[in-house]
């Protein structure tokens, strides 16, 4: 085909392309058989209050390890769903999973608040509402202790629909969480207007802690000013003890990343909390030094 198109300059570019395709399509189809062949998984990352380290909750991060290619990044598999319109059945997986694993795994041991993502072909799907009361409903957890968590291109798309759905979510009683703030168009004002109760200061600024007192005042001012707004501050991507300290400073109430934790089974943090001698406090090397 690509011959008869021209030169060959053309073929290779039709083939580097057809073959991005390909693999992108034997991924696709692989994924539905992903939702019942065990291959799919839930990382758990614990995240803990700043000022002492006491894990007070977990995301659930999903992970697909494809049987041939491996370990599948969670941004591709959660496009690769979006495109092949599985994102509501593989949501649905992770939210009834994530659920349930706390439940054997957590709830026994130490009550931890869950926090999931949710994307926005996800939120603006048909019936995500209902989703999320059924999971409620069949698992009997408390509302409260959910966190949904969003991004502000959510409210791109269909911003209207999106404050709606939002808003359907909040009378459930679950928390609504927005996810990577800093990243996006919007400010803090702005989030004012939405129902969200927690605000997720991205990595990428939590890394500038370290560069000089200007990243701190950057991070001390988005938290002092969300405070003001009502909403909670959770850190992410937080890697060193430095990061840490001024996080500290700051008066962020809560943080995580690879410092603390890195996303494990929920049978291994259940493990954990259940050696832990009281409740359970990371890095756990800090308690035992
Ligand atoms: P996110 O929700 O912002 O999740 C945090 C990501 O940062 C996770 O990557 C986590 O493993 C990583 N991380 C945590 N601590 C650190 C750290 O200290 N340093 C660094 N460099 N990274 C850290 P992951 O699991 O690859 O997920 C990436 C993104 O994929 C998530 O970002 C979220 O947007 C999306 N995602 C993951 N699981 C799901 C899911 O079940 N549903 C949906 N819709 N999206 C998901
Ligand atoms: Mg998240
Ligand atoms: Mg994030
Ligand atoms: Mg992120």
């Amino acid at each position: 085909e690509a011959k008869r198109q021209g030169g060959a300059g053309h073929r290779i570019v039709d083939k580097r392309g057809a073959h991005r395709n390909d693999q992108k399509n034997s991924l696709e189809r692989d994924l539905r058989p992903a939702l019942s062949d065990g291959t799919l998984a839930i990382g758990f990352q614990p995240i803990v209050r700043t000022a002492d380290g006491l894990v007070i909750g977990v995301e659930a991060l999903l992970r697909w390890t494809h049987p041939e290619r491996g370990p599948v990044p969670a941004p591709v598999a959660i496009g690769l769903a979006e495109q092949s319109g599985l994102i509501n059945e593989v949501g649905q997986w992770v939210l009834a999973h994530a659920a349930h694993e706390r439940a054997r795994w957590l709830d026994a041991v130490t009550p931890l608040d869950l926090a999931v993502n949710v994307s926005g072909r996800q939120l603006l799907g048909n019936g995500f509402c209902g989703v999320v009361a059924s999971v409620l409903s069949r698992t009997g957890m408390d509302p409260a202790t959910l966190t949904l968590e969003v991004t502000e291109n959510i409210l791109i798309e269909d911003h209207g629909r999106a404050i709606t759905i939002l808003e359907d979510l909040k009378t459930l009683g679950v928390r609504l969480a927005l996810d990577d703030f800093g990243t996006g168009f919007s400010s803090l004002s702005y989030l004012r207007r939405l129902p969200i109760d927690v605000v997720k200061v991205d990595r990428a600024f939590v890394s500038d802690l370290d560069n000089g007192h200007e990243g701190a005042a950057i991070v001390a001012a988005v938290t002092g000013m969300a405070h003001e707004l009502g909403f909670t501050v959770t850190a992410e991507g937080v890697e060193t003890r430095s990061q840490r300290d001024k996080l500290t400073a700051i008066g962020c109430d809560s943080s995580q990343g690879f410092y603390y934790a890195e996303p494990m089974p929920a049978s291994t943090l259940g493990e954990l909390a259940r050696q832990s001698t009281g409740p359970l406090h990371l890095p756990s090397r800090v308690a035992s030094q």
